[in-house]
């Protein structure tokens, strides 16, 4: 079933409401891959009926960025979802989510103004806005967001907690394709010969992730590491590559706790984000 307005999404969740079924659902700006399926399906797995929403949200990209561009692929995401037994496809316009006059924004303050919010100014504003939208047009039981967008997951555990939005939040593991590159929407910009270089990412933050823990980086110089060694692998700037409390984003100089290396970096005309775990 495919639903495009807000309306007729309150409607179905009533339904579903008054027959106790559990719901959860699964955010995505479209383009949908492998990634975004095995979100379905652990939504799955753990509630009734699963709403899949798909908007390329405007208020997330600044001037610039690739809103334009951004891959629009509905036919072939629709199937994907009926194929994969979604209950619901959400797809709202941009006047249903932003009508005239809109003027609020979800404002999370300290985890948003570093990592991609420092290289993105306003991105996680945007994203905490739509995601607010979301989850109390369809009131799920559950939402399901990949670890993939590692600190997004944490700006939206924050919201929900803070806002006392009755929703609880699952993070989903990182999928990544054969060659260890994390799977996103946005590789489809990749080059072929930026294609054979993007892995590489994956595979330095793995390097300097033994590299910490085995001692041989220190915590304070693995960014310089990161740095000199993507640059070396042919990427182009580096926003960040950076090691981090798990749990605050605060920087770490000591592993005593969960932590998380967390890089993005540009390939072309394309940035690519990736992040590994560090436990001690
Ligand atoms: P997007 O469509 O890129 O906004 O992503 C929608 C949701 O899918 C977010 O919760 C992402 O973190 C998640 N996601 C995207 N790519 C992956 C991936 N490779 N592995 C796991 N989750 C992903």
């Amino acid at each position: 079933m495919v639903v495009r307005a807000p309306s007729a999404l309150a409607e179905q969740v009533r339904k579903w409401r008054e027959q106790r079924l559990s719901i959860a659902m699964v955010p995505t700006m479209g383009a949908l891959h492998a990634g975004h399926l095995s979100l379905l399906h652990l939504a799955q797995q753990k509630a009734d009926r699963v709403v899949v929403s798909i908007f390329i949200n405007p208020m997330q990209f600044s001037a610039g960025e690739d809103f334009e561009r951004y891959p629009r692929r509905e036919e072939e995401d629709l199937i994907m979802l009926r194929e994969h037994g979604a209950s619901l496809a959400y797809l709202p316009g941009a006047d249903a989510m932003y009508p005239k006059g809109f003027q609020t924004t979800v404002y999370v303050k300290e985890l948003t103004g570093i990592l991609c919010g420092a290289s993105r100014p306003g991105h996680f504003d945007g994203v905490a806005t739509v995601v607010t939208k979301l989850l109390l047009q369809a009131l799920p039981d559950i939402a399901v967001f990949g670890e993939k967008d590692y600190q997004q997951l944490l700006v939206i555990r924050r919201l929900v907690r803070d806002l006392d939005i009755p929703v609880s939040v699952v993070g989903a593991p990182l999928i990544r394709e054969p060659d260890g590159l994390a799977m996103s929407s946005r590789n489809r910009y990749l080059s072929k010969e930026e294609r054979q270089t993007a892995p590489r990412l994956f595979a330095t933050l793995n390097k300097a992730a033994e590299g910490v823990l085995s001692g041989r980086i220190a915590p304070e110089e693995v960014t310089a590491w990161g740095r000199a060694q993507l640059r070396q692998e042919g990427f182009g700037e580096v926003d960040y590559f950076d090691l981090r409390d798990a749990e605050t984003l605060h920087c770490v100089s000591e592993l005593n706790r969960s932590a998380r290396l967390l890089a993005a970096v540009h390939l072309g005309k394309t940035r690519l984000l990736d992040n590994v775990a560090i436990a001690p």
